[in-house]
């Protein structure tokens, strides 16, 4: 199981722990407000009040001890960059920053972030594809070209099989599961596998090549 440090607990950093701690994962919460720290309890396996500017705070808490070491500060960029870089000297094996602008991303890749999370953006991204056609539900992107949508069965596949639609061949996107009701109702797919109405697709396959094949 991974071990996670989670340091800067506003919004964003609270919405991570009380995640990580649905899904079980280990997690040492990080704040300078008392406050903060206090009202994540309930949902942190440990949680210090600390700056993590401090490079003796930082070395106490051992961060190499975490798998993935969160840096979730993001109004107080200079916090944020001196944060993630002590980590890293520090040793941290992965450090995650959170970045509100583009050349904040490259500042905290260039001085010890090893991914950058970019909340505002990616959410803008997903925002506007997800309502920019009735019959998207949902939207992953893959990377610059590929991306996972989930879309509603087109009315001229129903009750088609997959082998019938050829839909590798004919649209070059793959159907991965089928939901219903908003859940998943198949997840294995096979050539003999029909498409029942009411019913939502996940499609993988480039970007342009999915828009192309559902109209969107
Ligand atoms: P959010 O957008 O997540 O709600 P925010 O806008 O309330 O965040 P930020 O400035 O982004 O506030 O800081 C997020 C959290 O990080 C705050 O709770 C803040 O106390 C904490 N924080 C900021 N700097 C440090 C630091 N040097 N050490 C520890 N915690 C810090």
């Amino acid at each position: 199981m991974k071990t996670f440090l989670l340091i800067g607990l506003g919004r964003f950093g609270r919405h991570i722990a009380i995640k990580l701690n649905e899904l079980n994962y280990q997690v040492m919460a990080v704040d300078k407000d008392e406050d903060k720290v206090n009202a994540i309890l309930p949902f942190a396996t440990n949680a210090q009040i600390g700056d993590s500017t401090s490079e003796e705070f930082l070395s106490a808490i051992g961060v190499r001890n975490f798998d993935v070491c969160i840096v979730a500060i993001g109004d107080n960029f200079q916090s944020s960059l001196e944060t993630t870089s002590l980590l890293k000297e520090l040793g941290a094996k992965k450090v995650v920053a959170r970045a509100a602008r583009d050349v904040q991303a490259k500042f905290l890749l260039r001085n010890g972030a090893d991914e950058v999370v970019y909340p505002e953006k990616q959410m803008a991204v997903w925002t506007a594809i997800r309502y920019s056609s009735d019959h998207i539900s949902d939207y992953i992107a893959l990377g610059d070209d590929h991306a996972i949508f989930e879309v509603e069965v087109p009315d001229n596949w129903v009750g088609k099989t997959i082998g019938q639609l050829d839909v590798r061949k004919r649209y070059h996107v793959n159907v991965m599961a089928i939901k219903q009701n908003g859940k998943f109702a198949m997840t294995v797919i096979t050539p003999d596998t029909c498409l029942p109405g009411n019913s939502t697709i996940l499609v993988l396959g480039t970007q342009r090549d999915i828009q192309k094949c559902f109209h969107i």
